[in-house]
């Protein structure tokens, strides 16, 4: 096996994160040969494209299967929508854990997972692929696709020390925010678990900013006292769901709740944050109601899958003027 570098999901976050990893490696002169595979022909072959254009001289392969990956590629990057699609690409015949057991040894094979999945899932396929002697991490991103693309997402990561600074090079080429936080599983633990919160605080904003108005209250004054105030988070001082609420800010509700982090991702992270609660037996009241909610909105309004989780507020709007 040559050493290239094989990235396996070129969707949204996948493209632009293999688009720095190959181009950063193909100029300092690291590798020159690289590796993808994706589901979708066209954004294999979209990929390559844009890759060309800018790096002529670069070998890069568009293969099958991961199979095909895993034979010319001994660090591997993961980057699919979920926990089905992960057992697939590493369970099925020809995926990665079968095509790890049958070379003479997998030793100094390295696998990044990047997905957002279930974390008990992970934990499986993780110790599934250091049987075999490769190494893996979990090692799932925030930042979304406008971090993807400007290089700096933050990494948090699960697995050995070892494989961690194995992948700590790496993951530096594609974010500037590298956390290792525990053992296998414990990346995508931080990652749910913050996105449980991000979820719930998401909505308390839209209904506060909501009643706020109902109230009186100029969304610009209402954001400034909550931003200065023991309510200030996130939601409310970024990503504030009212449009000219935040002076300065461009949050998505500016551009009609486009190009932030979609209302189906949210869906998903809630549901892997409340069922693994559910394994574990901690109590989510909120979670589970906001999980609830977010399923509501896409169920009454479709057009909201892709719009930023943000707009919520939008919905809660509609309701109250029912
Ligand atoms: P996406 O759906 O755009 O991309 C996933 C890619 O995987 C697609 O190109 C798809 O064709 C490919 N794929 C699916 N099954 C496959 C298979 N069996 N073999 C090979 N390729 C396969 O998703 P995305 O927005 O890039 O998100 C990827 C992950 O990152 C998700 O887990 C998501 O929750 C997480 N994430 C996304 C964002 C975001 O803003 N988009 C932010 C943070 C984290």
């Amino acid at each position: 096996r040559t050493k290239s570098i094989g990235f396996i999901g070129l969707g949204r976050m996948g493209s632009e994160m293999a688009y720095n990893l190959f181009s950063k490696r193909f100029t300092e002169a690291v590798d020159s040969h690289f590796v993808v595979c994706d589901a979708v022909s066209d954004a294999a072959k979209s990929f390559k494209e844009k890759f060309y254009h800018q790096f002529p001289g670069a070998n890069l392969e568009i293969v099958e299967s991961p199979q095909d990956v895993v034979l010319s590629s001994q660090t591997v990057i993961t980057m699919l929508p979920s926990t089905p699609q992960v057992e697939t690409v590493y369970r099925q015949h020809k995926g990665i854990i079968p095509t790890l057991k049958s070379l003479p040894s997998a030793d100094g094979t390295l696998l990044m997972d990047s997905t957002t999945l279930d974390v008990e899932a992970a934990r499986s396929v993780a110790e599934d692929v250091i049987e075999t002697g490769a190494d893996m991490v979990d090692a799932p991103v925030s930042g979304g696709v406008p971090g993807a693309k400007a290089g700096t997402l933050s990494f948090l990561v699960g697995g050995t020390s070892t494989a961690f600074g194995h992948s700590r090079p790496l993951l530096e080429l594609m974010g500037n925010r590298i956390i290792h936080c525990g053992g296998s599983g414990a990346g995508l633990g931080a990652k749910i678990c913050n996105n449980l919160v991000l979820g719930v605080q998401q909505i308390v904003v839209a209904e506060g900013m909501l009643l706020g108005q109902k109230l009186g209250l100029d969304p610009a004054v209402l954001a400034a006292v909550i931003n200065s105030s023991t309510g200030a988070c996130w939601s409310s001082s970024v990503n504030n769901p009212v449009p000219r609420a935040l002076n300065n800010k461009s949050p998505p509700c500016e551009r009609d709740y486009e190009g932030g982090f979609a209302t189906a991702l949210m869906l998903k992270d809630m549901g892997l944050a409340t069922n693994v609660a559910k394994t574990m037996g901690s109590p989510v009241p909120l979670g589970g109601a906001a999980e609830k909610l977010y399923a509501h909105v896409l169920a009454e309004d479709p057009q909201l899958i892709r719009k930023d989780f943000s707009s919520v507020y939008r919905y809660l709007a509609r309701c109250s003027e029912e």
